[in-house]
């Protein structure tokens, strides 16, 4: 069980506290906002992409980063791996599968996931070591069915791809964590529990 410190809108300090207390995987959801901190704390921490990636960003994402949670398009795949060839290393991704089925939210509809896969695996410049999952909506969806659907997709992963590297499930955030611990989670990506509460912001910003 590894925690990724989801570290958006979190100053350097804090990050820098969040890995001296041991902290070893730094998640973050922009490109443009991780940039300072990967450069002046970048060997300190493994650095993993949880945000949406936009194909502008993926040169910059991959000299960035150590492995790209959200992979959901061939197309976005095939960038990567344009990328890394070209700066010859090989590119650690996880595929985000929308278990929760809402039109709002990224990721590959489960029955989409093994073709999208199977065309991953054959990217010279990719490797795939697994999935990521957000959690459904309160209001539209089962957490626990949801993660355990999800454990079911990995498993199936694996079985019907056995010689790839698949070993990392990541879901889960602060609010939901135990119960995807309990359904097969092997990284949560935790912000408020890392780091407290994020300020909330000034009803009257010019008082
Ligand atoms: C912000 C964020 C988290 C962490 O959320 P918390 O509720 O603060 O734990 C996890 N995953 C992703 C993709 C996020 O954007």
């Amino acid at each position: 069980m590894t925690i990724v410190a989801a570290a958006k809108t979190r100053t350097a300090e804090e990050i820098t506290a969040a890995i001296s207390a041991g902290i070893q995987i730094i998640g973050e959801n922009y490109v443009q906002e991780a940039e300072g901190a990967i450069n002046s704390l970048g060997d300190k921490a493994r650095w993993h992409f949880i945000g949406h990636l936009q194909l502008n960003k993926v040169k910059k994402a991959v000299e960035l980063f150590d492995l790209i949670e959200t992979v959901d398009s061939l197309e976005l795949a095939e960038a990567i791996n344009r990328h890394a060839m070209t700066a010859g290393i090989i590119m650690p991704i996880l595929i985000e599968v929308n278990t929760a089925r809402e039109t709002t939210k990224h990721g590959v509809l489960p029955e989409h996931l093994k073709n999208l896969a199977e065309s991953i695996l054959k990217l010279q410049n990719v490797r795939l070591e697994g999935l990521m999952a957000m959690g459904p909506h309160p209001e539209s969806g089962d957490l626990r069915s949801c993660f355990a659907e999800t454990h079911r997709l990995y498993n199936q992963l694996k079985t019907d791809f056995p010689d790839a590297n698949i070993h990392y499930l990541s879901m889960g955030m602060s609010d939901s964590y135990q119960t995807a611990i309990e359904e097969g989670a092997n990284l949560v990506r935790l912000g408020t529990a890392v780091f407290g509460l994020r300020p909330a912001k000034p009803a009257f910003p010019s008082l």
